[in-house]
């Protein structure tokens, strides 16, 4: 069957462009045939323009595998905001009681736990790089999929395209799984998050701060021009009504919210709010076709690990493609699929199980389990070995990027 693409990647958000960008730089795949296809075109923002509202927290794993790739050197003119600290602490109490929870990147001699980026230009750095790279960028939209035991087909409104493999990289609705009949366990959780950048009174001191309320996890994560980024999750209609009041109410409102840790919080931007959900999908690979990033498993975001988790499927995609052509397979080989749906299926799960976890535990008004909750706050914090645990994980070291493939071959 003659294909006009070895590698179909449908959807270019930030997993899509990172899976496109480490498949262009594996020296194995450099005869492959690699597109990508992104309807939204992409724009990387000028140096002097605000900060968008979209940003998120990448783990240290994920700043090793965009500056593998080349893309993190782009993101400077956009100042990545380094955190140091996290402090994680109930309603109940005060974030410096012995019941918070407090991570210091300098426990474990790490210049800092992660950085808060700007989406857009994480997704515009990887799309640039990769059209650097020679890889054409589709700005279509696809409408439909058949998966052939030898090729999938994919169509689009300038007509059908072949391939051995297609990366369904399309996000938490992905209409290629859908079309792939690959099915999930899921569920709104009744909630939606509230995002906006807000001035505080007194300086973040790049510590990323999480509060739990009874409806769900207030976070102000630094930004490198002294603001902080907003993201409460809440009731939907309490969501609505914080996104629609006159700035004084929403400036009391979130003050009180943050348990005035950082003083009076004026806003800074516009707000936004966005639904929550949850979703793993039954599996990760069928003929012809893996899924990556948020068409695989959307987490709640109050980890900060959704683009952090789907930068490692990319890694491991992309890896596994790579021993694939290297040892002469075809790379839309069941027996390459499997091996990495398998592996970040499991990995994914755990976290998602425990994401969902934390935020029912939280979530959970009465006073024993709150009981509960706080000491175990606090056991965390006093027991260097659970810590220690904990802090690998946010940071990716626990999981592990693995060998990040060298542009140069080297
Ligand atoms: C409030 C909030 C805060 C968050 N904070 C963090 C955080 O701090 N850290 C973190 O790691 N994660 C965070 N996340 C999660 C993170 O935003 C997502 O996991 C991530 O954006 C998913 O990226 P993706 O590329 O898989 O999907 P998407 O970003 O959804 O990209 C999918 C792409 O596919 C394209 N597409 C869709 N349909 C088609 C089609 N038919 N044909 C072709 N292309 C198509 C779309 O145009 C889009 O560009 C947060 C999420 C929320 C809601």
């Amino acid at each position: 069957m003659s294909t006009d693409f070895d590698v179909l990647i449908a959807g270019g958000g930030m997993v899509g462009a990172a899976t496109a960008a480490l498949l262009s730089a594996e020296p194995a795949l450099a005869r492959a045939r690699i597109g990508l296809v992104e309807p939204r075109p992409a724009r990387f923002p000028a140096a002097g323009d605000p900060l968008d509202l979209r940003v998120s927290a990448l783990s240290r794993a994920t700043e090793q595998a965009l500056r593998a790739v080349g893309a993190w050197p782009r993101l400077a003119v956009r100042a990545p905001c380094p955190y140091e600290r996290m402090v994680v602490w109930d309603s109940a109490d005060e974030p410096d009681s012995r019941f918070a929870l407090t991570f210091d990147a300098a426990e474990l001699a790490e210049p800092n736990l992660g950085h808060i980026a700007e989406n857009l230009a994480v997704n515009a750095a990887l799309l640039e790089l990769v059209a650097e790279r020679g890889v054409p960028i589709l700005s279509e939209e696809l409408t439909g999929l058949e998966l052939r035991a030898d090729c999938a087909c994919v169509l689009t409104a300038a007509g059908e395209r072949r391939t051995r493999l297609v990366i369904a990289a399309d996000g938490a609705d992905s209409a290629l799984r859908d079309w792939a009949g690959i099915t999930g366990e899921g569920a709104a959780y009744h909630s939606r998050a509230l995002v906006t950048h807000l001035r505080p009174e007194r300086p973040h001191q790049s510590t990323a701060r999480q509060r739990f309320l009874p409806t769900g996890p207030l976070a102000l994560l630094p930004l490198s021009d002294g603001r902080v980024s907003l993201v409460w999750s809440t009731s939907p209609d309490q969501a609505r009504e914080l996104a629609a009041c006159d700035a004084a109410k929403f400036a009391a409102a979130v003050t009180a919210a943050s348990g005035q840790v950082l003083g009076q919080l004026e806003p800074a931007a516009p707000r936004a709010s966005f639904p929550l959900k949850r979703f793993q999908a039954s599996r990760y690979a069928t003929t012809r076709l893996a899924l990556v990033g948020d068409a695989a498993h959307t987490v709640h975001p109050l980890a900060g690990q959704g683009v952090n988790l789907g930068l490692l499927d990319a890694l491991l995609l992309s890896r596994t493609l790579a021993e694939a052509a290297a040892a002469g397979e075809d790379i839309g080989d069941p027996g390459a699929l499997n091996r990495y749906a398998r592996r970040r299926q499991a990995e994914n799960a755990v976290m998602g199980i425990a994401l969902d976890g934390i935020a029912r535990l939280f979530a959970d008004p009465s006073a024993p389990v709150g009981a509960a909750r706080r000491a175990g706050l606090g056991l965390v914090n006093r027991a260097p070995w659970l810590k220690g645990l904990f802090m690998r994980q946010a940071l990716g070291i626990a999981r592990g990027a693995g060998r990040v493939p060298d542009p140069a071959g080297r």
